[in-house]
């Protein structure tokens, strides 16, 4: 039933773009528009028929999860010759400019692909940006998951401990607690290392006094969450709790705007309010946060908007997105706090259950 008002939500983008055939290849959306979870597929979409190639690996897996399209496994000549041969006919085909490559462009499109392919960005993405309320059960109950597990991982914060065993101890409980694994590596970041916002557990040891940041998530029915919280390691220097708490500042700040209507730069704006406030806008580095749902990174993005052509994302109720200011400071440390948050039609559920007090442990 979802899965045929995807299929039709993504036809009538087609129909007002006068495109009579669509080929998609980025394995979300195929997740999205057709229930398959695979990593090889190729979609085809027309108006009144939809084609779905994959290999003879997935025979029995594809015939058990796809909706809406008939199912071909492909011979030795590959999904896109498949596929180029129900498309022979077509003048124009949209496909997903972002994941295409350009071998897959010639084998789809043949000598012709440069006047025959129609590049696109982000249709399906823009559909799945707006969650439905299982979406978002999915999605809540993924974050509920993540952070049943945080007391174990804070007794794992103690001098002496390395960032990978606390990252290896992250993995284990996930997957313990029924997780289907970490929706990204996690990050386990301490003292200077904390100042990249991406940084690699590593065999660094935790040290009295310094600030840690752990940044991670599972996968749950497909579903990503996505969470940061900051814990001193022991009693932190009074710096730490200042940077800390002005952190959390703007992450309140930027939580307050939250609701259906508000352009997202408006969100990012709250938390760097705040940090101008404090003379730490400087060292928050990238943008307030990001939708998550199949994917760990989606729309909405919530940064800065630089573009003069078009208006900024605009917040939606069905919107999953995170909200994770954070300041980092070369060879000192960083600090960053993040939930994930729910659109309601009124304002916001915030899906991320753990306490944000700075804890001293
Ligand atoms: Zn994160
Ligand atoms: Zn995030």
């Amino acid at each position: 039933m979802e899965f045929t008002k995807r299929l039709a939500a993504f036809r009538e983008r087609m129909r007002r773009e006068k495109l009579s055939a669509f080929a998609l290849l980025h394995l979300s959306n195929l997740r999205y528009l057709t229930g398959f979870t695979g990593s090889a597929g190729l979609l085809v979409v027309q108006p009144e028929e939809a084609h779905f190639y994959t290999d003879g690996r997935y025979r029995e897996q594809a015939r058990l999860e796809v909706q809406g399209a008939q199912i071909h496994i492909a011979g030795p000549a590959g999904l896109y010759a498949e596929a180029a041969h129900q498309l022979a006919r077509v003048r124009r085909i949209g496909v997903e400019a972002p994941t295409l490559t350009l071998a897959a462009a010639a084998a789809l499109g043949g000598k012709e692909w440069k006047n025959r392919l129609y590049p696109t960005t982000g249709w399906v993405e823009q559909l799945r940006a707006i969650k439905t309320p299982d979406e978002v059960a999915r999605l809540r109950q993924a974050a509920q998951l993540a952070a049943s597990i945080w007391p174990r991982i804070l007794r794992e914060i103690k001098p002496g401990n390395r960032e990978r065993a606390i990252a290896a101890r992250i993995e284990f409980e996930l997957r313990r607690s029924g997780g289907d694994g970490c929706s990204f590596e996690p990050i386990v970041a301490t003292g200077a290392h904390g100042a990249l916002p991406h940084a690699r557990a590593s065999a660094q040891e935790l040290k009295q006094g310094d600030l840690v940041v752990l940044d991670y998530g599972v996968w749950l029915e497909g579903y990503a969450s996505d969470m940061t919280r900051t814990a001193g390691v022991g009693r932190v220097p009074v710096q730490a709790r200042e940077i800390y708490g002005a952190v959390l500042e703007a992450q309140l700040a930027a939580l307050d705007t939250v609701r259906p209507g508000v352009p997202t730069p408006v969100v990012d704006g709250a938390a760097r309010r705040v940090l101008r406030k404090h003379k730490l806008l400087r060292y928050f580095v990238h943008s307030t946060g990001h939708g998550v749902g199949l994917e760990i990174h989606e729309n909405p993005r919530l940064g800065q908007w630089m573009r003069r052509d078009q208006p900024p994302p605009v917040l939606e109720a069905g919107n999953v997105i995170t909200i994770e200011p954070g300041v980092y400071l070369p060879g000192w440390g960083g600090v960053r706090i993040e939930d994930m948050v729910h659109v309601t039609a009124s304002g916001a559920e915030i899906l991320t259950p753990t306490p944000k007090e700075l804890l001293e442990l």
